[in-house]
């Protein structure tokens, strides 16, 4: 069997050709990466980010447990079949790369939409669970997320505990469910620029503050500029204020410590639809953003990643 690992760049051949399981070299990821893909008929999210990178396709397949389930082994007997042979790296990496991340650092609910969308989202993330732990058992179990499901109780409590590791199959050190959760806005104002959610700003705050005092999870924002203007300075206070509160929450609870435990800040590496609406920052500003956002956190601290 012939797999193929694209790039960040162009995953979405994949994705809207209908896979549901499909390798990827991701930048956050630091190396190899299968993403799972719940909506392999048409694009499906809550939110409508000018920045998105999926491109408006349809096709006529339906995600399954048992094409997942096959998906997953089958990838795992192509990479057992002999590192190297049973695939074909995309051509923007070398195949020397390729081969030095043939180790799966991630199997990663993202795909075309907002997973927890998904009726099937606990099943799936529970056989994945368990085919992580029999397939790959020294890869995290991701799911990417922009909060929506956090709005719905029952979701929520499924996700703190996978994300707490109290339930199998995410029970023991590393097995645990890590949840990336876009917090892309502080204010209403920009909210409604970067994400034009239907959703109201105030109920997604409330409860990503919830879920904060009880799971961890990794806070995720895309910065890039949206209809040529960066985000306002009242804007990053605002989201400055905003991760603050969040990690203040959770730290009053006793170890293993709920809430933010590291930030993505990202830039805009990747085509969109709707380009040139959305347009990325410099890396200097990433920077900027990344310094002023640990000040405005001390006495507290938080792992925060830059990606360009
Ligand atoms: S939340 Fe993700 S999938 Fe949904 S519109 Fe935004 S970038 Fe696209």
């Amino acid at each position: 069997m012939a797999l193929t690992i694209r790039s960040a760049q162009d995953h979405r051949l994949d994705r809207e050709a209908g896979a549901i399981v499909y390798p990827v070299i991701s930048r956050r990821a630091r190396g190899l990466s299968i993403g799972i893909n719940l909506f392999p008929d048409k694009k499906t999210c809550s939110f409508d980010c000018p920045y998105c990178e999926v491109f408006p396709f349809t096709s006529d397949i339906q995600f399954s447990l048992p094409a997942l389930e096959r998906g997953l082994r089958e990838f795992a007997a192509a990479l057992n079949m002999d590192g190297s042979q049973g695939l074909r790296s995309d051509p923007v990496f070398s195949p020397s790369e390729t081969s030095t991340n043939l180790n799966v650092k991630d199997l990663s609910f993202s795909g075309n939409g907002e997973p927890t969308l998904h009726p099937a989202l606990r099943p799936a993330l529970e056989m994945a669970g368990r085919l992580r732990n029999e397939l790959y058992p020294q890869a995290k179990l991701v799911l990417i997320t922009n909060g929506t499901g956090l709005l719905d109780p029952e979701t929520a409590n499924f996700l703190a505990a996978a994300a707490r590791g109290v339930m199998e199959p995410f029970s023991g050190t590393g097995k645990e469910l890590e949840i990336w959760l876009k917090v892309d806005a502080g204010t209403e104002a920009w909210y409604r620029n970067i994400n034009r959610s239907a959703i109201s700003f105030d109920s997604l705050c409330r409860a990503i503050e919830d879920f904060a005092g009880r799971a961890p999870f990794v806070i995720q924002t895309m910065v890039c500029k949206i209809g040529g203007q960066p985000a306002p300075q009242e804007e990053v206070q605002a989201w400055e204020n905003l991760v603050r509160r969040l990690v203040e929450l959770s730290s009053t609870v006793p170890p293993p410590r709920p809430g933010p435990q590291r930030l993505q800040l990202y830039g805009k590496a990747r085509p969109a639809p709707e380009d040139p609406l959305a347009e990325p920052v410099n890396e200097a500003y990433l920077l900027e953003r990344r310094a002023s956002l640990i000040q405005k956190l001390a006495p507290y601290t938080i792992p925060v990643e830059v990606f360009v």
